[in-house]
């Protein structure tokens, strides 16, 4: 179902058609929302958060070009359902989610779905410093927007990586972006960027942000 819409809205790469037909959407969603898990629709999880509509979710992962040996950074775990999909598609994925709830309740549906740490390698933590330690990725994926590019990530690319994007203000339309390493420095200038078209996502905050919240 998720396939024929997805493909409809014109995503053909059969090895992401493939990957979206491999992952249970269901087991991703909260149970009240069941009847839903398979409409092309964003839902909601909790903390204000969200889940990516199926075809956004195919349209980012068919922009980061995987390759079977390749490694991806995700940022925003959140339900851990674009992180399958990813996992679907090359040799490792390394994904960080700033809310510790979520980030343990993904690491724990992805565990029981058969993703083991060698394939997903989850972590709880503010993902606008990247993971340098596993750095560089063939591909960086935000699933939460900034205001701007963050030049960290940018420098955790390997050559010819990509990073795919919302940018933009909270509450607002924002551009999907799709950045690409030209030359080894890290200047903007050594990443081509493409505005692939216009979405809304929940915002990327910082550790402190998340903080301020939890107190207020
Ligand atoms: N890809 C997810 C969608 C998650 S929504 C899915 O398929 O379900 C975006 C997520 O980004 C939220 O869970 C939010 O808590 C997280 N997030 C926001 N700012 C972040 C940051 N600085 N570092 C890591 N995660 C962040």
């Amino acid at each position: 179902m998720i396939v024929e819409t997805v493909q409809s809205r014109g995503v053909t790469d059969v090895r992401v058609l493939g990957a979206m037909a491999n992952v249970p959407r269901h087991e991703f969603i909260p149970s009240h929302l069941q009847t839903q898990a398979y409409s092309d629709q964003p839902l909601p999880l909790c903390e204000g958060q969200t889940i990516s509509q199926p075809y956004i979710v195919a349209l980012m992962t068919a922009l980061a070009e995987l390759g079977s040996s390749d490694r991806c950074l995700e940022i925003g775990t959140g339900s851990g359902y674009q992180t399958a999909v990813l996992a679907e598609l090359c040799a490792s994925v390394f994904t960080i989610e700033i809310r510790e709830a979520l980030g343990q309740s993904a690491q724990a549906r992805l565990s029981l779905l058969g993703y083991t740490p060698s394939r997903i390698c989850c972590k709880i933590g503010d993902g606008y410093a990247g993971w340098p330690e596993f750095a560089p990725f063939d591909a960086v994926i935000l699933t939460a927007a900034p205001t701007r590019v963050p030049m960290t990530l940018l420098t955790q690319l390997a050559p010819y990586g990509r990073l795919i994007a919302p940018i933009g203000p909270a509450d607002k339309i924002q551009r999907l972006e799709k950045w690409v390493r030209r030359r080894s420095t890290n200047r903007l200038a050594d990443f081509d960027r493409t505005h692939v078209l216009n979405v809304q996502f929940v915002p990327m905050q910082s550790a402190a942000e998340i903080g301020n919240q939890e107190t207020s």
